[in-house]
């Protein structure tokens, strides 16, 4: 079988980049090959509304059944690709079959990082990337009474927050001094920690697992370094990804930590693109260096920079990164990468569950992570986009719009 475009993955950015291409006219044979037998589904929900039973399955479809159908687009689910072949212009899939394609877009994200200690592998043991992983933990759910969440990062946090309104007993073990230190700056991480433990839920810090305990099948605690013992019925795993590209580094493509792409997401393989969670690239919000971006927004974005290219317009991939994440009441939007920043300024009063945190390197804002002020959110981005320079003293004040900041910047 051959299709001039083939797309492994189908995640957001498989799909957005399928979608983006008929909207632009392409005319030319599509498909989207996934490893999960479901057709492409938003995975946002997977830790909030979808894990907490709010939003039914049909309502997190990226588009219904029929859209794929009547756009020409062939989604075959349910098929995981294991090897490239860049000469043949080939695909090969678990179950032997091979697919043939004009040019390759490679969307296949990541899959969740495993626990490499002792009983990693028990029941009870969750990681939360996929449909089938929140359909396992709902499933187990009713059972359980204690939990325990490993890792705080987004996954973490937000299966925290959905698990302590379900009423269960949860402890957050985070290895770093501070959850969120991925993401975001210390005073942020300060005040997740803050809500999470006014909710009940323990967090501790600098914590070392060394094992799982269980009962030879099914988990029952956890043992961490200091031989602290917690039982418990379920674990979660949010530890990370690992970017799913080895079938294109086998097949001689660049790359390390993920694939790596140009501006325009090509890989050093001919007609093979990449796009999303596994594309590292050069990111102009990063100062130019070489990153890999776990987002929505970057798997959209990169979908469009590879439609237009291929539709007769390309333009290099320059988005702004943003993230959002959901947990209890708060809604934080963040806009921009504030990693190395080397000034904070905080607008607003955490105590009001309402404030921004702006971040600043060498004198120019870079990011801006805001909790339930969207209006800081939406008139912020400017800033960020423009590497905007400006008071620190002004930005702290509340009175003053950040849009009347960007115009003056
Ligand atoms: P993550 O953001 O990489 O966070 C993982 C956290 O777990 C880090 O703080 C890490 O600390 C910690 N950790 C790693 N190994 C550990 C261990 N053995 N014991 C205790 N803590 C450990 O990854 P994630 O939260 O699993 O999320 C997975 C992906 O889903 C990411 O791409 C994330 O962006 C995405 N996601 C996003 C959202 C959102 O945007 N709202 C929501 C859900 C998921 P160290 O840094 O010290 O290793």
């Amino acid at each position: 079988m051959h299709h001039d475009v083939l797309i492994v993955g189908a995640g957001h950015g498989g799909a957005q980049a399928a979608i983006t291409l008929r909207q632009r006219g392409y005319a030319g044979s599509i498909a989207i090959v996934g490893a999960e037998p479901e057709p492409p589904y938003e995975r946002p929900p997977l830790s909030k509304d979808y894990l907490s039973g709010a939003k039914p399955f049909e309502r997190i479809l990226i588009r219904p059944a029929a859209f794929w159908e009547g756009r020409g687009i062939t989604v075959l689910p349910g098929r995981r690709v294991v090897a490239v072949d860049p000469a043949a212009h080939a695909v090969t899939t678990a179950d032997g079959a091979v697919l043939g394609y004009g040019q390759l877009i490679w969307a296949a994200g990541g899959e969740a990082r495993r626990l490499a200690c002792a009983g990693g592998d028990l029941a009870g043991v969750h990681t939360v990337r996929t449909r089938a992983d929140a359909d396992r933990m709902r499933l187990e759910l009713p059972a359980v009474e204690q939990v325990v969440v490993i890792g705080g990062g987004y996954v973490g946090l937000e299966a925290a927050a959905v698990l302590r309104a379900a009423g269960k007993r949860v402890v957050l073990l985070e290895q770093a001094d501070r959850v969120l230190s991925r993401v975001a700056g210390t005073a942020l991480s300060r005040f997740y920690e803050g809500e999470h433990r006014a909710q009940g839920v323990d967090i501790r810090l600098g914590a070392r697992v060394e094992a799982i305990l269980g009962d030879g099948r099914q988990a029952t605690g956890v043992r961490l370094g200091d031989g602290t013992l917690i039982p418990a019925q379920m674990v979660v795993v949010g530890i990370g990804i690992t970017p799913a590209v080895e079938p294109l580094l086998a097949a001689g493509a660049e790359g390390g930590d993920g694939v790596a792409v140009d501006a325009f997401c090509r890989t050093s393989l001919p007609d093979i693109r990449a796009i999303g969670d596994c594309a590292q690239h050069a990111n102009a919000y990063a100062g130019g260096q070489r990153i890999r971006l776990e987002s929505v927004q970057n798997a959209n974005d990169m979908a469009i920079t590879v439609a237009k290219a291929l539709t007769g317009a390309a333009e290099p991939y320059h988005a702004v990164p943003w993230f959002w994440s959901n947990q209890y009441d708060l809604k934080l939007q963040t806009v921009g990468l504030s990693a190395g920043h080397d000034t904070a300024v905080l607008r607003g009063a955490p105590a009001a569950r309402s404030f921004s945190i702006v971040y600043f390197r060498a004198g120019r804002v870079v990011a801006l992570d805001c909790v339930n002020a969207i209006r800081d959110y939406t008139q912020g981005r400017a800033l960020v986009e423009g590497g905007a320079r400006c008071d620190p003293a002004v930005v702290a004040d509340i009175t003053v719009p950040l849009k009347d900041l960007a115009a003056a910047a």
